[in-house]
């Protein structure tokens, strides 16, 4: 059985075994807010039965962004109106051609990944919402582009508690392939400063971290940055950048040729 676990009061973090991607359930006082879908319908139907054991209340759904494994359960969720929210970039993303990078992407997962109806969010965000499930205020945020060109973020100050999607990664390295390596160090600044020293944070996959998880993943974001850079001016090729990375090259090598691009477009 797949299980929430109550990490503040009133905020249930599922990890999932396929990806190690984490769900978030907030319970307000007169609604519900979960926070990422999963990659399929059967995962989804894991994750609302899972909510429906510790919850009645009228559910809605943030995507912290539009990456297969955060927001292909979607179309579970869509009975009774149930409002989807993400970053309006996000939104726009969600459709067959991400799905069917995902089958191509995912040969383990393809049979279920091609059953999906990718399904865009409803509400869009740009920078900045605010929610109130009652009594429980949430607050959404874009802080920048960063593992993707539409992160959004849910703040939760009353549990001191943000769900930081793929912005933040405690299993694995960060992923580059839809990144803004050049903008993402700015990102997690920003974010940052929404911390306290007790904040728990929930990343896209793995365990929850703390602000400390945080600031060193921020080092290492902000020194991949500047290697980016640094190489671009020195006409570098990207292996040459990827040796001095503090990521695996396959990690980084990704990141480079985004940089680069970045950098000399007109
Ligand atoms: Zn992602």
């Amino acid at each position: 059985m797949t299980v929430l676990r109550e990490i503040a009061a009133g905020v249930h973090v599922l990890r999932h075994p396929v990806l190690d991607v984490n769900a978030t359930l907030v319970v307000g006082g007169e609604a519900a807010l979960v926070v990422d879908t999963l990659s399929t319908a059967g995962q989804a139907r894991q994750l609302l039965a899972a909510v429906r054991r510790v919850t009645p209340l009228p559910l809605q759904v943030v995507n912290t962004h539009h990456h297969f494994d955060h927001c292909f359960g979607n179309m579970v969720f869509t009975a009774d109106d149930c409002p989807i929210w993400s970053q309006e970039e996000a939104a726009a993303l969600v459709g067959p051609a991400l799905r069917d990078r995902a089958v191509s992407n995912h040969p383990d997962l393809a049979t279920d990944l091609a059953a999906v109806t990718p399904t865009p969010a409803t509400r869009l965000v740009r920078t900045a919402i605010d929610l109130d499930l009652g009594d429980r205020p949430v607050q959404l945020r874009h802080y920048g582009r960063g593992h993707s060109i539409g992160d959004l973020v849910a703040l939760i100050p009353d549990a001191d508690v943000l769900v930081a999607g793929d912005l933040i990664e405690e299993s694995g390295p960060p992923q580059f392939g839809d990144a803004y390596p050049l903008d993402w160090p700015d990102t997690v600044a920003a974010l940052m400063a929404a911390l306290t020293q007790q904040t728990q944070v929930v990343p896209g996959h793995g365990a929850v971290v703390t602000r400390r998880f945080v600031a060193a993943q921020h080092e290492q974001l902000a020194a991949l940055a500047w290697l980016i850079r640094e190489g671009d001016a020195d006409g570098a090729p990207p292996e040459r950048v990827a040796a001095k990375s503090p990521f695996p090259q396959e990690i980084t090598l990704p990141a480079v040729h985004r940089g680069y691009l970045h950098l000399n477009q007109p």
